[in-house]
């Protein structure tokens, strides 16, 4: 049986060309060749078809085998190259396999041919695997397998080229992070394999920004690495952050579902705000502060590193307020039934009296109690501050109800429906007095234990409510199953809603969903007469608001409402 072989022969005799395939047929091969003797035909059938093998003359009146070799080489390609000449001296052969041929032959011995070919086949199928091999090992070090975007290492290699690159020709190099706003919440719903299918439409997206010399990378389980490598100004920066930006806005569709996508973009420049080295840690503070501020970008400054300082700092003033007290307080803001105007609970929400720092949202405090562990202990001084005031206001015949804010970190506390338990046992408070409002986000940590805890508080005659709603992936099967008494629509909607008709469309849905579940629905964010009105109309139960009342001390609150229209209830009324 032939085998075949598909040659390209360099070669300006005719006859030369005829005994080499002779050689070959009789070796037991088939050649299917072309003959050429330019450089020019030779790299346009180089280009044209797939080659086995090369076989060359030395020298041609218009060409030779050293030129044919660079040709090959300058194309990429590894074919192999023998050389079949009238006799060569010894140093032209040397020169002729340093340049990277890989046998020569003579024309007057022929029989050393066909061992040769073969021998230089098998050779070649093997330097192929081999290349095979370390392509696929560089592929999987310096690639995300979710995305197929370069990871973190090739990112980091990419940033000390451009650099190098942005040093010579004098221009500043542009990092961004990108961090995807509550991912985790994707995860935990929709579970992992949605969670990437989001991740790998995500890089597509991005790679869609690209214009060609910037790298998209997948730094890590929910972060991007964009590196823009010419800036000629800052501005060049914010233009791309505005590319990003729109092309996030339209919901990504996962099974079926559309998904919105939020993101914090921090970016930091080369040579403005660091070094090479500490490029990718400014632009990561970069980002962390635009996530803080929820502001979606931010370029580094750094007061960012104060800022973070400042934290760590304020981390450990705040467990001596816990411990000492007299530093922190609560306000309590009035919730009220819309149709008759009754109060009929207040939150309360905690706030830091700081020596020097003055006075502090919990905006500022409750992220680092999350990261501490001071979260327990912070939650147990809220609700055993909190049920005081409201035993205190009940002695003096005003029936307040109290709702206090739970973070994920005590929700999902082993002991909490116990040490709950205690706490009302030793004020002294019915259980029914209480209300916990927790976040959907905070539900979808951990479901399981989240319903475990919720159903024990339930039965234990605790209300409960779900916090900020709108503004998670809450799934209704999860709504149904949960033991939950009242739904908070997110002031982000209300506030708008008289403007903004998807705001309106999403309140309006809030209170339906709300009253098919049997559940009360209270708005958030009430600041003028005309939402409360609107309210009314789609027969939302309660509100909560800066027009009826902003957060305030005790007994500021009972002052204020003994003159206004909204009334607490009282023993006789
Ligand atoms: P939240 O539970 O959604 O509380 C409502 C927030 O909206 C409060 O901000 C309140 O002052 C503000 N607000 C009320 N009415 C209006 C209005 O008409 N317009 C506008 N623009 N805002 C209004 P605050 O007190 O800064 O609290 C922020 C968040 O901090 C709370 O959101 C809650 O999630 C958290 N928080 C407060 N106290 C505690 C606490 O004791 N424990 C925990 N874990 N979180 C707390
Ligand atoms: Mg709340
Ligand atoms: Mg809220």
């Amino acid at each position: 049986m032939t085998k075949p072989l598909r040659a390209l022969i360099v070669e300006d005799s005719k006859d030369d060309a005829e005994l080499l395939l002779r050689e070959l047929r009789h070796g037991g091969f088939d050649p299917d060749y072309v003959q050429v003797e330019t450089s020019e035909a030779m790299s346009s059938e180089l280009s044209a078809r797939t080659w086995d093998i090369v076989f060359a003359d030395y020298t041609m009146p218009h060409f030779n085998a050293i030129d044919a070799l660079a040709l090959l080489h300058n194309i990429g390609l590894d074919l192999p190259f023998i050389i079949v000449s009238g006799t060569i001296g010894e140093d032209r052969a040397v020169k002729a396999m340093k340049a990277g041929a890989h046998d020569y032959i003579f024309k007057g011995n022929l029989k050393r041919l066909i061992p040769a070919v073969e021998r230089e086949l098998r050779d070649a199928v093997v330097r192929r695997k081999r290349l095979q091999a370390e392509k696929t090992v560089h592929r999987l070090a310096y690639t995300d397998p979710v995305t197929e975007l370069p990871n973190r290492t090739k990112f980091i290699e990419y940033i000390k080229e451009t650099v190098a690159v942005g040093l010579q020709e004098h221009h500043s190099v542009g990092l961004l992070i990108m961090d995807i706003d509550r991912f985790k919440d994707v995860n935990n719903t929709l579970g992992y394999a949605s969670g990437d299918a989001l991740l790998r439409q995500i890089g597509v997206r991005l790679r869609s920004t690209l214009s060609g010399q910037e790298l998209v990378a997948r730094l890590g389980s929910d972060e991007f690495g964009i590196l823009v490598p010419r800036l000629t100004s800052a501005n060049d920066i914010e233009q791309f952050v505005k590319n990003i930006q729109n092309i996030l806005e339209a919901p990504f569709v996962i099974d079926g579902i559309p998904i919105a996508v939020e993101a914090s973009i921090g970016a930091a420049l080369w040579p403005d705000h660091a070094d090479e080295e500490a490029l990718l840690q400014r632009a990561d503070i970069a980002m962390y502060h635009s996530k803080q501020m929820m502001s979606g970008y931010a370029v580094y400054s750094p007061e960012y590193n104060l800022y973070s300082s400042k934290k760590l700092s304020l981390m450990a003033e705040l467990r001596d307020a816990i411990d000492q007290s007299g530093q922190l307080l609560l306000h309590f803001q009035p919730k009220v039934e819309i149709a008759t105007g009754r109060i009929v609970g207040t939150e309360a929400l905690v706030r830091w009296q700081h020596p020097r720092l003055g006075l502090l949202m919990p905006d500022k405090f409750i992220a680092i109690c999350e990261n501490t562990g001071l979260m327990n202990t912070l939650t147990r001084w809220v609700l055993t501050e909190a049920l005081n005031h409201c035993q205190a206001a009940r002695q003096e015949g005003v029936l307040s109800q109290v709702s206090v804010n739970f973070s994920a970190r005590s929700l999902h506390n082993k002991n909490l429906p116990e040490v709950i338990e205690n706490i009302l046992k030793a004020i002294g408070t019915e259980p029914d007095r209480l209300t916990i409002e927790i976040t959907e986000s905070a539900i979808m940590l951990d479901p399981n234990c989240a319903e475990k805890n919720l159903t024990a508080l339930s039965r234990m005659g605790i209300h409960l409510s779900i916090d900020d709603f709108g503004t998670g992936y809450t799934s209704l099967a999860n709504l149904k199953r949960l033991p939950v008494n009242e739904i908070k629509i997110d002031k982000s909607f209300v506030i708008n809603m008289l403007n903004d008709k998807s705001d309106a469309m999403i309140v309006r849905s809030v209170i339906n969903i709300g009253h098919t579940f049997g559940m009360r629905v209270v708005a958030e964010g009430v600041e003028s007469k005309e939402i409360l009105d609107a309210l009314a109309d789609l027969g939302c139960d309660e509100a909560q608001g800066y027009y009826i009342s902003r957060p305030q001390a005790c007994e500021l609150l009972r002052k204020w409402s003994a003159t206004s229209p909204w009334k607490f209830p009282t023993a006789s009324s």
